[in-house]
């Protein structure tokens, strides 16, 4: 039987949970086993009852069977929230301390927009368990609920921001909440089939990249990918195979990404690729590893070999004289009408 309340959001933390803090912090007292002990494991909370007595008691039985047998479930968790622009709802977590905000690749949480400096900030504790945010003389500055600061005490639900726009919420959770945030995060995100990102933060992310490579004067480009003849695998094989196969194309496209590739959904039986700093003729050649990769897997749905090939159609921002989200789509939609209308299985760059 389950009993208690789950303890989320102590501030300041008391002394047994200091001790639990995440590994690696620097100031972790050595005697630190008495979170660690089972015997002294925050508990597991329950539901209301009343709200819920009238309805099936399926939701306590997946949230219990999801978390068991992780250890320390109580445990702190120190997290940013990403409140502003297309990384709205993301989920950072404070893992090691000092832990550094700025433009820099070395930083723990490196943010690539022009008004963070190199070395931005940094998140400390000290030994009562307070949290700091401290400005590393920054150009734009740190913030504390709009407040400019040099190094300023912040508690669960402080609201920072540094440079111009970047703004989080910090906040003091356990890894039951954290799960639940990254959860949302990616629903609101991820297309459910597929697990590839959503048309509307396709259609964002674009804008951004587009934007991002006019201010460096980078590359960009844009790769789309149409299924062909999908219809005919619907017909043939069934509306469920069609899903499967579906699903495998987007799994298969992913393996021969970067992580920095953003694969989305971008229709029915189409996906698109933003891809930061390539060129139109590196995007074509990723469109035909693609394509090879693709034509090379016979897709398996229901015990059966589903053939499947697509058609894809590239453009750089290059490509044209006033490059924006919408100029990006129409020149690769173009092209990948070409690529179907010269007998599909193909990548077109150019027409
Ligand atoms: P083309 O080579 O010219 O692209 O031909 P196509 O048959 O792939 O293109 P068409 O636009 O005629 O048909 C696309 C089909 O994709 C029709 C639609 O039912 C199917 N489709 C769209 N979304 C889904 C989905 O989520 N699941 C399944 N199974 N089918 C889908
Ligand atoms: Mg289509
Ligand atoms: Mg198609």
């Amino acid at each position: 039987m389950v009993k208690g309340t789950p303890t989320m959001t102590s501030r300041p933390p008391d002394r047994d949970q200091r001790q639990a803090w995440l590994p690696g912090e620097p100031t972790r007292p050595k005697a630190s086993s008495a979170v660690t002990d089972k015997s002294m494991r925050p508990p597991l909370p329950s539901l209301p009852e009343s709200e819920f007595d009238d309805e099936p008691r399926t939701t306590e039985v997946s949230l219990r069977s999801e978390f068991a047998g992780i250890p320390n479930l109580g445990a702190e968790r120190a997290l940013l929230l990403r409140m502003d622009g297309v990384h709205a709802g993301l989920v950072i977590a404070i893992e090691t301390l000092p832990f550094t905000i700025g433009r820099h690749a070395t930083n723990a949480l490196r943010i690539d927009e022009e008004s963070i400096s190199r070395f931005h900030a940094r998140i400390s504790r000290d030994e009562q368990g307070y949290f700091w945010v401290e400005d590393l003389r920054s150009r734009n500055g740190t913030f504390v609920a709009s407040e400019r600061v040099e190094k300023r005490r912040i508690e669960d639900g402080a609201w920072l921001s540094f440079g111009a726009q970047a703004s989080f919420r910090f906040t003091v959770t356990d890894l039951r909440e954290e799960r639940l945030f990254r959860r949302l995060y990616e629903s609101s995100t991820r297309d459910a089939l597929t697990g590839a990102y959503n048309r509307l933060h396709f259609d964002e992310r674009l804008r951004a990249e587009v934007a991002f490579a006019a201010r460096h004067s980078s590359d960009t480009s844009l790769a789309l990918l149409d299924i062909d003849h999908f219809k005919r695998v619907n017909d043939t094989y069934g509306h469920q195979v069609g899903d499967v196969v579906l699903s495998e194309v987007a799994k298969l496209s992913l393996r021969s990404l970067r992580t920095e590739d953003v694969f989305a959904r971008f229709g029915g039986e189409e996906f698109a690729v933003i891809l930061r700093g390539i060129t139109l003729a590196g995007a074509r050649k990723l469109g035909e590893r693609l394509r090879m990769a693709i034509e090379a897997h016979p897709i398996m749905a229901n015990g059966q070999a589903v053939p499947v090939t697509f058609s894809v159609g590239c453009a750089s921002i290059t490509c044209t004289d006033k490059p924006s989200a919408e100029e990006l789509i129409r020149i690769a939609d173009r092209r990948l009408y070409l690529a179907k209308a010269q007998g599909r299985n193909r990548v077109v760059a150019e027409g």
